[in-house]
């Protein structure tokens, strides 16, 4: 078994569990489907292989302790959440003989490039430990602007922080289906996708409709988030035993999404698809992309500067009609380009475009409208 898993080649992999497994009943934590998954997690480390556990279920775990109260508040959940916290935490280590760690995170932390780079060396210096992570959302300072939302992408933004070769999401289906199998019986399981597109998408319920079954769409984005910095991802069903003795053997027991060939360079890939943008500078419709990668903006095309930004934070880079063109980082601030803006002042111009640095660093990733 153990010689299996180190032909599969994996070094590093995040496993994502959510609360339906953690927290079945809704009644505090049963290890009832923790047991084969800490199982695996505990055969990858024997032969090996680093493991980060993304967990959710702190609310799920710690909504028995409330009585009598709006469960759909958010100040609710967020109680639910910490108190559960501390008790998921202790179902998982009952389940093994090494030590666990508590990794709390928002959407804010992972934005921030050193913060994100905090938690990446983090991560690191417990898997040279042989300690588990054990990675949740931080609930409890979480704002709407700030979170992550749905641990499937954490588990993605954790995967590409940690350099892992495989991200593992359990689902309470056995992959993704041609269609929803719940009310669509001919739907087929599809075993490999090597490309995600608008197709694959829709089959994970699309952008607008509920056909796709609980929460496929955010496991598509989290594989697309994987698999664009080189791993490959797995959705596939945590509820069965034999889903892990399948990972156990080398064999795929779900859907596999293949690790695009030329994977995006780290820091392209944090501004893609972790860090937000802070705020959006508007060009004239006629703004050409190339000049935006010459380093060209000139004041004379900045439109409209919204929101509030530093130097140095990633902000949009869109045309008036709308058309979004990149994510940049932007080498001033929005109080200083609000400014620019509003100057019809060729002299401004001249001494911005001779300034040492011009409006946009050369940091950038090209968007589709
Ligand atoms: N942080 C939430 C919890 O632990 C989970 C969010 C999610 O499952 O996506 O309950």
């Amino acid at each position: 078994m153990q010689n299996t898993l180190k032909n599969i080649g994996w070094q590093r992999i995040v496993i994502k569990v959510g609360s339906a497994l953690i927290a079945p009943h809704r009644d505090g934590c049963s290890s009832q489907y923790l047991l084969s998954i800490a199982n695996f997690i505990v055969r990858c480390r024997a032969a090996g292989i680093q493991v980060v556990l993304v967990s959710s279920g702190s609310v799920a775990a710690g909504a028995h302790l409330f009585n009598n109260v709006d469960s759909s508040s958010m100040t609710v959940k967020k109680a639910m959440a910490a108190a559960g916290q501390s008790e998921m935490m202790a179902t998982w280590d009952r389940l093994f003989d090494f030590n666990t760690a508590q990794v709390l995170l928002t959407h804010a932390d992972l934005c921030v490039r050193d913060r994100f780079e905090s938690v990446r060396d983090t991560l690191t210096a417990l898997l040279n430990n042989d300690i588990l992570p054990i990675v949740n959302e931080n609930d409890t300072v979480t704002t709407d602007k700030l979170k992550v939302g749905d641990n499937d992408n954490l588990s993605a933004m954790v995967a590409s922080a940690a350099y892992a070769d495989a991200l593992i999401i359990c689902s309470d289906i056995n992959g993704l289906y041609t269609a929803n199998p719940h009310v669509d019986k001919s739907a087929t399981l599809i075993r490999d996708v090597a490309r995600i597109d608008a197709n694959i998408y829709s089959m994970a319920g699309g952008a607008t409709s509920d056909v796709g079954t609980g929460g496929m769409k955010t496991k598509v984005q989290a594989a697309e988030k994987a698999v664009s910095h080189g791993i490959n991802t797995y959705i596939v069903n945590g509820f069965s035993e034999s889903t892990f003795n399948e990972l156990l053997q080398g064999n795929n027991p779900g859907t596999l999404f293949h690790a695009i060939d030329n994977p995006m360079q780290d820091q392209t890939h944090w501004m893609k698809h972790t860090t937000k943008a802070q705020g959006e500078l508007v060009v004239d419709d006629d703004f050409a992309m190339q000049k935006q990668s010459d380093n060209l903006l000139a004041p004379q095309d900045l439109v409209n500067v919204i929101g509030d930004f530093s130097a140095g934070e990633v902000v949009l880079l869109r045309k008036e009609n709308g058309d979004k063109l990149a994510k940049v980082k932007s080498n001033y601030s929005s109080c200083l380009l609000n400014f620019v803006a509003e100057q019809d002042n060729d002299d401004l111009s001249e001494k911005l475009h001779d300034a040492s640095a011009p409006i946009l660093s050369n940091q950038f990733v090209p968007l589709g409208s």
